[in-house]
């Protein structure tokens, strides 16, 4: 039985690898030798090194060898990358937190990776305006990027502790000359890429990031909408391939990005500033201790709660459907590993429950066989010890030499036959027999020829008895012959013929002729006595008077 639950197991976990291998294969297959298919992705901003695994992901055919034409937008303040995908004029684009505080606040995008696992968005301020902490903004004119929606920017004061209201907020010029010419007394900039502008002036600057304040976002996030994953979800997986992919490539040959920046894209930055891009992202990305694009859902958790504790959403939120899934990684919807288990308890119970009324039935048959060779058993044995019973009865009835009925027989039967007799009113005669001097023959030729004389004796009163005859051996060399319904003249006859022959006929012992006679007494029912007593002392009486008269010949006893 255990091999047949193992090979069961087994075909049940064959067939689960069989269909994984399925879906895979046709996953691999699909989007091969097609049409180019357009699409637009939007950048959150100005061409730069900020977005390299973009470009990398173009130039390198990536995004092409998944059937994608590919069009990068560059941003601008009026194309930004929320708008723009909600709107539908691109499929895919790249922003911050505010991905999530959009979804959150019920837009439908989702997440597909986050290039940045840290945040590069900062405040800057010059020194000279003596701000070095969040504190120090109270009261000074604040530039944020999307006005009271900068999730991270928001965060920090809240964190903090300071009041929107405490602050004069402005929505961003863009443009760092606000700061330098004081316009402005902090400037919302990327870590990666205004610091530089202010180095190369030579001005020195403080450096607000809201990490220092326990915030501590995602960056630099590919998404799109839900209708895309729903209605496109092969290219959706295509294009999170193929831009991974590009940023790998553009972390791994940095410098080849440059060139392509400054020569294809005409990027309005010297290489050197370039250079400084890429280097400040390299702990933002962190491409060689993370899988770029990594999302970890506590992660957006974190974001989501603190959005809420800010009072930016409602503390009723769900993050569902936000996070992408890689489907290559996508782990079983959650009812299918209880169902499995609940499959396979009750597959095994099923099969230890087979098994079980296999063995009981196996029992039973072998019981039942049991029982059967028993009953066979017993029927024989039951015969053996009738037949033995059979012969027992008959051996307490026969004489073992003569195979005539014994003394005991005759006893048994003679008051029986003479109450049949008396009632039917027939006549029944008894012959009582003696051999002739036996003792003589005993002693003379040997016990065993005496025996041969009784046997033959036996023979002759067995073949000379009519049906009804009994004929018995009495005891000795004395026989006796009842004979019911035989009047006394045939009996008397029918004697004398027979001690005639016996008389004639010459016993063999050996090479010995033996010549042998007998005497008999002849008594009948009802002449010669009533009773079983009577009748027999009449035969004896009349035997006896044979014996004297020489031997050899027949009497009739007298009547009583
Ligand atoms: P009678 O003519 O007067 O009858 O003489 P008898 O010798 O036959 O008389 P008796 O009754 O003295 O002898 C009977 C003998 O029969 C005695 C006994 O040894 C012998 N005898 C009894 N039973 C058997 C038996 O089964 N086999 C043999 N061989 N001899 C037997
Ligand atoms: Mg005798
Ligand atoms: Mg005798």
């Amino acid at each position: 039985m255990l091999p047949a639950m193992l090979r069961s197991l087994r075909l049940v976990a064959g067939l689960i690898g069989f269909l994984l291998a399925g879906a895979a294969a046709a996953q691999a297959t699909a989007g091969a030798g097609q049409p180019l298919e357009t699409v637009h992705l939007q950048l959150r901003w100005k061409h730069q090194f900020q977005f390299a695994g973009y470009y990398a992901a173009v130039e390198k055919g990536y995004y092409r060898d998944e059937g994608l034409d590919v069009v990068l937008h560059a941003g601008t303040p009026d194309r930004q990358p929320v708008s723009e995908v909600l709107s539908g004029r691109s499929q895919y684009a790249e922003g911050n937190s505010e991905v999530l505080l959009a979804r959150l606040q019920g837009k439908p995008l989702v997440a597909l990776a986050a290039i940045f696992q840290h945040s590069p968005s900062v405040l800057l301020a010059l020194r000279k305006s003596g701000i070095v902490a969040p504190r120090d903004l109270i009261g000074r004119k604040v530039m944020f990027m999307n006005g009271m929606n900068d999730a991270d920017f928001m965060t920090m004061l809240f964190n903090e502790g300071i009041a929107r209201d405490q602050l004069s907020i402005l929505p961003s010029s863009y443009n760092i000359d606000d700061l330098v010419a004081g316009r402005v007394d902090a400037f919302n900039s990327y870590l990666t890429n205004e610091p530089y502008y202010l180095k190369q002036r030579g001005l020195e600057y403080t450096v607000l990031n809201p990490i220092n304040s326990r915030v501590d976002f995602y960056s630099d996030i590919l998404f799109t909408t839900d209708d895309e994953v729903r209605n496109h979800p092969k290219r959706v997986e295509a294009m999170r391939r193929a831009t991974l992919k590009g940023w790998r490539y553009a972390m791994d040959q940095p410098d080849e990005i440059i060139d392509l920046l400054l020569s294809k894209y005409q990027v309005p930055k010297s290489r050197a500033h370039l250079e400084f891009e890429a280097n400040a992202m390299r702990p933002l990305i962190l491409p060689d201790l993370i899988p770029i694009g990594n999302m970890n859902p506590e992660r957006w958790s974190h974001m989501a709660e603190t959005f809420a504790l800010t009072g930016m959403i409602s503390r009723k939120y769900s993050l569902e459907g936000f996070m992408y899934e890689d489907p290559a990684q996508r782990r079983l919807p959650p009812w299918v590993v209880p169902l499995l288990v609940a499959a396979l308890v009750l597959l095994a119970l099923a099969m230890l429950a087979a098994a079980y009324f296999q063995r009981m039935s196996h029992r039973l048959r072998q019981t039942e066989s049991q029982l059967r060779s028993a009953n066979e058993a017993l029927n024989d044995k039951v015969q053996e010890v009738t037949a033995l019973h059979a012969r027992l009865q008959e051996q307490a009835i026969r004489d073992p030499l003569t195979g005539l009925f014994n003394r005991r027989y005759l006893d048994e039967t003679l008051d029986h036959e003479l109450a049949r007799a008396r009632r039917d009113g027939y006549a029944l005669s008894l012959a009582m027999i003696d051999v002739d001097h036996f003792k003589a023959i005993n002693d003379t030729y040997g016990h065993q020829a005496g025996d041969e004389v009784l046997k033959a004796l036996g023979t002759l009163l067995q073949a000379q008895a009519r049906e009804g005859d009994i004929a018995c051996r009495y005891g000795g060399e004395e026989f006796v012959l009842l004979s019911p319904r035989m009047p006394l003249a045939t009996a008397l006859e029918r004697a004398d013929q027979w001690r005639t022959r016996f008389a004639e006929q010459r016993v063999r012992h050996g090479d010995l002729e033996l010549r042998v006679t007998f005497s008999v007494g002849l008594a009948t029912y009802p002449d010669h006595g009533a009773t079983a007593a009577a009748l027999m002392i009449s035969a004896d009486q009349a035997l006896y008077r044979a014996k004297a008269l020489g031997r050899n010949r027949v009497e009739v006893a007298q009547r009583a």
